[in-house]
């Protein structure tokens, strides 16, 4: 899950190595539906992106409560992979989000996508910007580009080992 534009559908698509498995989104938040994709090992569901600045209050108050709901009674789920963009502090939206995934109680991977925009060095400095924002530590989060592919190999064993048995 993460907001939209975050780089959701292109780390589907890097994770998974399939160009156009996930649409890249045209009309952000437009998509409102679970998307399920069956792999080997499990199932990757991606969740719809919130923040859509144009979203109502009502439509905000439905999503949360859709993904509150999700996250405390999908018994069979394993994991979330929480995506932010690398260059941004969280937002209100996104704090949000956090308070759901501790209150679920739920294991989360926090992915820091488009990592290639910034420089080697401005990497590093937002990875510890953006662990100390989200109160973690700089190892709790995954710098990723679906780019260049940069992290996507340690991603996808993270996300094989949340599956494994
Ligand atoms: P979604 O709305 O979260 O599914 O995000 P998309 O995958 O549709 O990506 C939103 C925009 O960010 C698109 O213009 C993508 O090309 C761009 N984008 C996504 N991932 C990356 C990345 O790793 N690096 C760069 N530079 N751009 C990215």
């Amino acid at each position: 899950m993460g907001r939209s534009n975050v780089g959701k559908s292109s780390l589907l698509n890097a994770l998974v190595g399939r160009k156009g498995l996930a649409r890249v989104s045209q009309t952000p938040g437009k998509t409102q539906h679970l998307n399920v994709y069956a792999l080997p090992a499990g199932y990757l569901v991606d969740l719809p992106g919130y923040g859509w600045a144009r979203a109502s209050k009502a439509n905000r108050a439905t999503y949360r409560s859709m993904v509150q709901t999700y996250l405390k009674q999908r018994d069979t789920l394993r994991g979330v992979a929480w995506l932010l963009d690398i260059r941004h502090p969280p937002s209100a939206e996104d704090h949000e989000m956090q308070e759901l995934l501790v209150e679920a109680g739920r294991a989360v991977l926090v992915v820091l996508t488009k990592a290639d925009k910034l420089t080697q060095s401005a990497r590093a400095a937002a990875i510890r910007s953006r662990a100390r924002e989200l109160g973690l530590a700089a190892d709790e989060v995954q710098p990723v580009s679906s780019r260049t592919g940069s992290g996507i190999a340690e991603l996808g064993e993270s996300v094989l080992a949340a599956l494994a048995p």
